[in-house]
């Protein structure tokens, strides 16, 4: 069946169109979009802007988000709250999962992201047994985007070290590892299951330079398809820089990118500390660079060079990661902030010829978001399958223009303008609410109950 859809202003190609009506095939597909008004029987939505991909998620961390917040140790830091987690994550078993992975998602859904990137590295039991059927997690995990409704880019992760220089994993990581037989089984064997199915894409995420041999990752890159994605943790944490230079004499970026030809298929999660040459290195590769703002914030990683990297046209876009925040309004806020805050300057992310610093951090997270997921066929473009955002107006703000408002948007709205969100052409959130919204919040406190208990 074909579904119009009005509105008063939509943001499509990097343009306003006011008083319009947007058609969608029985496929999901945006066929066409014309000037129009209502008929008096149907809604006008005030304002229709793309979705977001959000590019990478932790999906099992999201229920120890805010309770790292104590002091745990005389200076705590990215790696005394990577040994907390490693503590609760041995508590979650496959049923936990599932739910805590639904509740996300729908939770993504509600704040505007209608594509996740799963990065996706517990595989085995707690005693570090894999399940009598390996991919159980990573299947269930897709099966709950599937169920609640948003397009899933299933990373599974290839881990075989604790560190540098083939350090043997601690006990904290024995969830994790794979050998290179078996990984390559995982992914062959979650390719063929999802082969057909238009809501899914499995890529790859070798998990950092430090957890994965160089030569094992050169072998595993051989297996990769054209337009597969692969993601890799790089550069977060000075230490991982240091030590990287200790053991192979080369920074983790400028290793990388001397020992594989990484292009577009790649994204380069963090990549927070980098010298002008990896900046340059990644831009001119076409890569996508994951920033985690609120994450990155929360674990003390440090500020992405972004207006170095935008300056040589770097493609990037935004994870929510450990799930600290679940927000895309966030994310692009404290990216454009902590730009500021280290530039001492206003409106970072524009200038003359594109002067919305909201319109651009927006599109451009769009675009590359897109792009990590290898997501070619759906977003609001005509001749895609329809992923949209139908945005609620305050009225107070509607004698301002388009692009005011979605200033205002962006960088000063404190509830959810986000009323409804369509995904490849169907309604999944609707008026704020999900249809699994009954029952899932009592399913979710069970597992936190559990968690929660010594
Ligand atoms: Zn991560």
């Amino acid at each position: 069946m074909t579904l119009f859809i009005y509105a008063k202003k939509v943001f499509l190609n990097h343009q306003w169109f006011e008083d319009q009506k947007l058609e969608i095939d029985a496929q999901g597909v945006l066929i066409s979009m014309k000037s129009a008004f209502a008929p008096s029987h149907e809604k006008t939505i005030d304002m229709v802007v793309p979705s977001l991909a959000n590019l990478h998620s932790h999906a099992f961390q999201w229920p120890m988000a805010g309770l790292t917040e104590y002091c745990s140790s005389h200076q705590d830091s990215f790696w005394t709250w990577r040994d907390i987690m490693y503590q609760f994550l041995n508590k979650v078993e496959p049923e936990d999962l599932a739910i805590i992975a639904k509740a996300l998602y729908i939770e993504m859904l509600k704040n505007g992201y209608t594509e996740v990137g799963e990065f996706h590295y517990l595989h085995k039991d707690a005693q570090g047994n894999p399940y009598q059927q390996p991919d159980l997690l990573s299947v269930s995990m897709i099966e709950a985007a599937i169920e609640v409704g948003i397009n899933i880019c299933h990373l599974p992760v290839f881990y075989q070290y604790g560190g540098f220089n083939k350090t043997a994993a601690g006990d904290g990581q024995k969830r994790f590892l794979l050998s290179d037989h078996q990984y390559a089984d995982l992914v062959h064997s979650l390719r063929s299951r999802y082969q057909q199915h238009h809501q899914v894409k499995i890529g790859m995420a070798p998990h950092s330079l430090r957890a994965v041999d160089v030569g094992d990752l050169k072998e595993l890159c051989l297996d990769l398809a054209d337009n597969q994605p692969v993601h890799i943790h790089i550069s977060e944490q000075l230490s991982e820089v240091e030590q990287c230079l200790k053991v192979y004499q080369k920074r983790p970026v400028e290793l990388l990118y001397s020992e594989l030809d990484v292009n577009a298929q790649w994204c380069l999660v963090h990549a927070t500390h980098l010298n002008e040459h990896e900046v340059e290195q990644i831009a001119k590769s076409q890569a996508v660079v994951g920033i985690c703002p609120t994450t990155e914030a929360n674990l003390g990683d440090g500020i992405f060079p972004l207006s170095k990297f935008s300056d040589l046209k770097g493609n990037w876009g935004i994870g929510s990661d450990s799930h600290i925040s679940v927000n895309m309004v966030e994310e692009l806020r404290w990216l454009e902030y902590a730009q500021r805050l280290q530039m001492h300057r206003r409106n970072v992310y524009a200038s003359s010829d594109k002067p919305m610093t909201a319109i651009n951090l927006f599109y451009d997270a769009y675009k590359g978001g897109n792009q990590a997921l290898g997501n070619t066929n759906s977003g609001l473009e005509i001749g895609k399958k329809a992923n949209l955002l139908a945005l609620k107006i305050p009225d107070q703000f509607l004698p301002c223009n388009s692009d005011q408002i979605f200033s205002k948007f962006i960088f000063s709205s404190r509830n959810n303008w986000i009323q409804d969100v369509m995904v490849s052409g169907h309604w999944v959130i609707q008026q704020g609410q999900h249809p699994l919204d009954e029952q899932l919040p009592m399913q979710l406190k069970k597992v936190m109950k559990k968690i929660l208990s010594h």
